[in-house]
């Protein structure tokens, strides 16, 4: 069942959503070449506990999962595509890093990821973030109240596609209020008009997870999932609201 929130909890979740967004902000600050991963984990839980919120990822337990995950943030490189676990590994001139952090506020979660290129990185690997990116911009421009969640992945599977690139296979967006993971799946593929209408007060994480070759993604013993074929994969999230006009970017500072 998808939940309807009301305005004032709405608020609550732009507050956390400002918050989230400024955590992130300040982490791109800080990734370059040297840093490494459990050192941006280490700022992260500094900076959310900081602003007066909680992590939302330490000791997260999703359905299915055999332990609970042990860091703030998730750090994904290269062919990591999401969950990967921070560490010692020092970024290097090339890599893409994906940062995905969530932070609970007045009970409500809020969810964010961004890809940060390290260094000196590939015409490709700059198109596959600006593609990516403009994935979730075509995605939220569909979340309109009326349309529906196929109306979403269309947009974003279509602009995907026609840039040359592919949406993993498997890996989706979410509903998100006093859970981190709500009804619905938000997926980053469909067809115009099927699935849920979109309703004023439905709140999602719209995040495109894409890649340079084939779509099909693996997940490791440490529960991070990589592209089957190696190729390099970006994503980006926010976490919106639909509303009476239109939608509110709730993870804006
Ligand atoms: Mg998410």
């Amino acid at each position: 069942m998808i939940l309807i929130k009301t305005e004032e909890e709405i608020k609550i979740m732009a507050e956390a959503g400002k918050r989230l967004a400024l955590v992130v902000r300040a982490l791109k600050a800080m990734v370059k070449e040297g840093v490494t991963t459990y050192e941006i984990d280490r700022e992260a839980k500094r900076l959310i506990e900081e602003s007066g919120c909680i992590p939302a990822f330490l000791n997260y337990r999703p359905s299915g999962a055999d332990r609970p995950y042990p860091a703030t943030i998730c750090t994904s490189i290269n062919s990591g595509v999401v969950h990967g676990l921070p560490s010692g590994y020092a970024l290097k001139s090339g890599d893409l890093l994906k940062l995905d952090l969530g932070l609970i506020y007045e009970k409500f979660y809020s969810d964010m990821a961004i890809t940060v290129p390290i260094g000196k990185t590939s015409k490709e690997d700059q198109e596959l973030i600006s593609v990516t990116r403009g994935a979730l911009e075509k995605g939220i421009a569909a979340a309109q109240p009326g349309n529906t969640l196929g109306d979403i992945g269309y947009a974003i599977g279509s602009f995907v596609k026609k840039n040359g690139f592919h949406v993993v296979d498997g890996l989706t967006g979410h509903g998100i209020g006093r859970k981190l993971h709500e009804d619905p799946y938000v997926f980053n593929e469909g067809l115009p008009g099927e699935w849920d209408v979109l309703k004023p007060g439905m709140v999602l994480a719209l995040e495109p997870m894409v890649c340079a070759g084939k779509p099909r993604v693996k997940q490791l013993e440490d529960d991070s999932f990589v592209t089957a074929d190696g190729s390099m994969a970006a994503h980006f999230e926010h976490t919106i609201a639909i509303t009476e006009k239109g939608h509110r970017i709730l993870t804006q500072a």
